[in-house]
């Protein structure tokens, strides 16, 4: 019934009795019959607390969430977070200044590829073109980004690719639009293990021209050697076999002492050649006065001028020419020798010496036999003669012309011709900016 009954009963003085009943609702109805409230109430008490709550945490939590990650220390939040943000800070820092080095090297590293002459290609494990060079990508018309299939279908290329990413370094020589590379290959180990291998290209055409002409010149000093030895031997042999008639011997042996002599002065010209090849390695340029240079070579060269009725006159002024002098004497002393050998009785050279807007400028000019159009672009070349009897006579070995080449070479020299057969020869020989060279 949820309800207790509450009696009560009182002997009145008269005798009687009062009794009285009360019925109340017992706890437990009390509990049924408000329930429903309690429950509403506890409901509206758990939202509120719950809408409290997560007002109160999201007061709290706001200021993390809204701390500035880049500048920790200029955050406005609770004192108990300075500590984390000044260690966030110096961390933060920290890894600005790692990041502007690891930026810095990147640009240096991209700098100094991309102005390199020789290629540079990083491949993957699986071969794939991390980062090639401007060169490389030039040398081997590919494109990057790709597989290295795709970057060159040279078979030389490929094969020291796959060699290096099996593991194995090689090395090769490749022929690609005229030219000749290098292609040194090799797997890359430690540190960057994640790049599987390493392409180096490297131009050696120069080398390679110079090895052939080393070749060549060899070849052709043995062939210049065997001339006067064959005969110089031939000579000997009629001799020695009794075949010359005894006032012919001074002819024949007049015969042996101008080859041996010309033997002599190609084995001189060749060595002069050699001497100045390995004398430039360690040649130190001092200012040279070409016109005292040419006062000297005048001094030597006279006799021989006088010899062969040639007039030999020097004029200019003095000019100061960076340089290295043992070239440069033998580059005026060989142009003046030719001028004097090629020339004919009662013809002239004029050497000239002067300053030209920055430049210096020698030229020897002769009027002497000259030299066809067709020869003048061959005649600096090694052994070349325009007339090899006439060469033989004057003692010439072909090896002048290409002194003076190499000379005007090492000091970056332009070097003209000008020559009209029968009329004369004049070259020139422009040097740069001789102001700069004078000495204090
Ligand atoms: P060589 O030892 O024969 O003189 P060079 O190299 O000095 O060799 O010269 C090459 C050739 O060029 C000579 O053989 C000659 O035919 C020609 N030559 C050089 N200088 C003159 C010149 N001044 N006049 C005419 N021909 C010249």
């Amino acid at each position: 019934m949820e309800k207790d009954t509450y009696y009560y009963a009182v002997r009145l003085s008269d005798g009687s009795v009062l009794r009285i009943a009360d019925t109340e609702q017992n706890a437990y109805g009390l509990w049924r019959s408000s329930f429903g409230t309690l429950a509403a109430v506890a409901v509206l008490i758990l939202l509120l607390a719950a809408v409290i709550a997560w007002l109160l945490t999201r007061s709290i939590v706001r200021p993390f969430n809204e701390i500035d990650l880049r500048h920790p220390l200029e955050n406005q939040t609770y004192d108990e977070l300075s500590p984390l943000l000044s260690r966030m800070e110096k961390q933060n820092r920290e890894i600005d200044e790692q990041m502007q080095t690891l930026r810095a090297r990147r640009e240096e590293f991209d700098v100094i590829t991309s102005n390199m002459q020789e290629g540079l290609v990083l491949f993957s494990k699986d071969g794939h073109v991390l980062s090639a060079n401007t060169a490389a990508i030039q040398i081997l018309s590919g494109t990057a980004g790709s597989s290295y299939l795709d970057l060159c279908s040279d078979h030389h290329y490929r094969t020291v690719v796959e060699s290096a990413l099996s593991g194995k370094a090689k090395t090769k020589k490749m022929r690609r639009g005229g030219r000749v590379y290098t292609l040194a290959a090799t797997p890359v180990e430690g540190t960057l293990r994640e790049n599987a291998a390493v392409l180096f290209i490297v131009d050696i055409t120069d080398s390679e021209l110079s090895e052939k002409m080393r070749r060549e010149f060899s070849a052709n000093v043995s062939h210049e050697l065997k001339t006067p030895l064959t005969s110089i031997l031939g000579y000997a042999e009629i001799i020695g076999n009794g075949l010359v008639k005894q006032e012919d011997v001074p002819k024949f042996t007049g015969r042996i002492q101008k080859e041996a002599a010309r033997l002599l002065t190609l084995i001189e010209d060749i060595i002069k050649l050699s001497q100045l090849d390995e004398d430039e390695l360690q040649a130190e340029f001092v200012p040279v006065d070409l016109y005292a240079l040419c006062e000297t070579v005048v001094q030597e060269l006279t006799p021989k001028a006088q010899k062969m009725r040639v007039s030999l006159e020097l004029a200019g002024e003095g000019v100061f020419v960076n340089g290295f002098e043992p070239s440069l004497f033998e580059m005026v002393h060989n142009l003046c020798d030719n001028a004097i050998a090629y020339n004919r009785p009662g013809g002239y050279v004029h050497i000239l010496v002067k300053k030209e807007a920055g430049q210096a400028r020698l030229s020897v000019a002769d009027n002497g036999i000259g030299i066809a159009k067709e020869h003048i672009g061959r005649i600096f070349e090694r052994f070349y003669r325009v007339d090899k009897s006439h060469s033989k006579e004057t003692g010439g070995t072909g090896l002048g012309l290409s002194i003076v080449k190499h000379a005007a070479l090492l000091h970056d020299a332009a070097l003209s011709v000008e020559s009209t057969p029968q009329v004369g020869t004049t070259i020139s020989v422009v040097f740069q900016a001789p102001d700069m060279a004078e000495p204090q």
